[in-house]
């Protein structure tokens, strides 16, 4: 019934072997090229992530041209996340690039403003510039400072008007902006600092799909930069970044307030003991896949591939558990931004991934996300009864039509065993559906008529050659048309639909 002799659905080949889950890369230094980024696509990387705490907005720019054009080139929509600074202190540029900092060591907090840099290259005592501004009010003498997400531990000694003294109390290397943190508590600036708000200009001015939102302390905070991009042409998704110890209250409130959230381990783990760092990472993922949103795992994923070219049996692992938890994205940092085996780290986590998910319970999964004790929206019943519909009849996918790919995500965050198809009318969120385990999002004509629908579904299901003549589909559709967030209508379908004359 493919009456059309050109295809108009059609998925890049080397995405079909690709895990469910989805893999996410920093860029980098070790990873900008176009080459390498080509071959990362290639190998698996569903999201690109720019660092904007790291480089400069000359080097980004080029980072999201290189993507923008090589995802052109392979068909495929890499979906582009930047992460903004937010309320978190930083060490500032070291202008030897690297300073040694050795157990004892007198080492001073600067906090005037004449110059913005440290001054590393006295070897009495080195002195370092922290931004943004603030970290007065947040310290006394006897605070203890980590360091480079808690590598090195220092603490305050004296304070004195425009100088903090600290002792070195673990020795270590401290490179420009790396992380510094007072454990256990967030901080008290204005979401909006300085280069955080520089940041969200540069997204809203440039082709980027998710916000990385770092340090997010209440839903306050996530409502404030929903508010900054309501007048903006760009609306970036919003992924609230976990990273503080926050109550379950909080964090669910700052989960339904965001279109995704983060398990930032690296400043979780200096946040929190790093002994609750585990339980704490399966909440977040349990609670965001009841609340139907996506869960990325990010930090130290294959930490020791920045320096080797295999894992370690213990991140083998993490992988594995991350994915049969029910995360829907895996994140490589350091591993693919510097590290020295970029190509190799992203191959490892798409080969475990893989593994991992032929273990995955996918019924248990659904019976129990259905069982969670939540009032049951439309949305829900209707996403669920489409899992569980595929599963009695065997279908080969699921179709969503869908506008802001809220309905396959959803469907998603149940994880049936055969693929998503999410047809979608703007071809923007394509890309917005890049981090959601399982979907294939395609764009799609606008539709006027629900049979349209059913037929275009039909034909998509044969062109991306998913299903074939004979085979079980199930659609999911929201009516009236063009009524956003109101998908209340399944559909089982035999491929293939007969196509009527009116
Ligand atoms: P976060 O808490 O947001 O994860 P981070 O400092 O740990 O911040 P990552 O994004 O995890 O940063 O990246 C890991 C490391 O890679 C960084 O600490 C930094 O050294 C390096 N890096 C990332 N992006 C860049 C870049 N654009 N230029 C140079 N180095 C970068
Ligand atoms: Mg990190
Ligand atoms: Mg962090």
């Amino acid at each position: 019934m493919t009456s059309s002799k050109t295809s108009f659905y059609k998925i890049p080949k080397f995405l079909i072997s690709k895990p469910k889950t989805r893999i996410i890369c920093t860029i980098g230094p070790s990873s900008s090229s176009k080459k390498q980024i080509k071959e990362m696509i290639l190998e698996g990387m569903s999201v690109a992530r720019l660092n904007l705490s790291h480089g400069n907005a000359q080097f980004h720019k080029m980072c999201i041209e290189n993507i923008l054009e090589m995802s052109k080139q392979l068909d495929a929509p890499v979906g582009i996340l930047a992460d903004v600074p937010g309320p978190k202190f930083r060490i500032g540029k070291i202008e030897t690039d690297i300073l040694k900092l050795t157990k004892n060591d007198n080492i001073i907090i600067d906090l005037s403003s004449e110059n913005n840099k440290n001054d590393s290259s006295s070897n009495l005592q080195p002195s370092l510039k922290v931004w943004p501004p603030g970290i007065e009010n947040e310290i006394q003498i006897g605070s203890e400072l980590l360091l480079d997400d808690g590598s090195i531990k220092i603490k305050v000694s004296s304070i004195n008007k425009e100088k903090i003294n600290c002792i070195v109390e673990n020795s270590g290397i401290l490179k420009s902006n790396k992380s510094l943190v007072i454990p256990g508590k967030g901080s008290k600036l204005n979401y909006f600092t300085p280069e955080t708000k520089e940041s969200l200009e540069f997204i809203a001015n440039n082709e980027i799909d998710f916000v990385g939102l770092s340090y997010v302390r209440s839903e306050n905070d996530v409502e404030r930069v929903k508010d900054f991009f309501s007048n903006k042409t760009n609306k970036p998704k919003l992924i609230s970044k976990i990273e503080l110890p926050l109550d379950l209250i909080t964090l669910e409130k700052i989960i339904k307030s965001s279109d995704g959230v983060m398990v930032a381990r690296g400043d979780l783990g200096v946040q929190i003991p790093i002994s609750k760092v585990p339980s704490f990472q399966k909440k977040i993922i349990k609670l965001s896949n009841k609340i139907g949103k996506p869960v990325i795992t990010a930090t130290q994923m294959l930490e020791s591939m920045i320096e080797s070219p295999n894992p370690t049996r213990a991140e083998a692992t993490d992988i594995y558990n991350a994915v049969n938890d029910g995360t829907d994205a895996l994140m490589l940092s350091a591993e693919t931004s510097i590290g020295k085996f970029p190509i190799e780290s992203l191959k490892k986590m798409s080969e475990i991934a893989l593994e991992a998910e032929k273990d995955f319970d996918h019924i248990n999964f659904m019976e129990n996300r259905n069982n969670e004790d939540l009032t049951t929206l439309v949305d829900e019943a209707i996403s669920y009864g489409a899992c569980k519909t595929a599963h009695s009849v065997q279908a080969k996918l699921i179709i969503a039509f869908t506008e802001s790919g809220s309905t396959a995500g959803r469907i998603a965050s149940f994880r049936p065993e055969k693929p998503i198809l999410a047809l979608v009318a703007n071809k923007s969120v394509t890309k917005k559906l890049s981090i959601n385990w399982g979907v294939i999002p395609l764009p799609a004509p606008k539709f006027f008529k629900v049979q349209e629908m059913f037929s275009a579904g039909s034909k998509a299901a044969l062109e991306t050659k998913l299903a074939e003549n004979g085979d079980m589909a199930v659609l999911v559709v929201g009516m009236p048309i063009g009524v956003p967030g109101n998908t209340n209508l399944m559909r089982i379908m035999k491929i293939p639909e007969p196509e009527l004359n009116n």
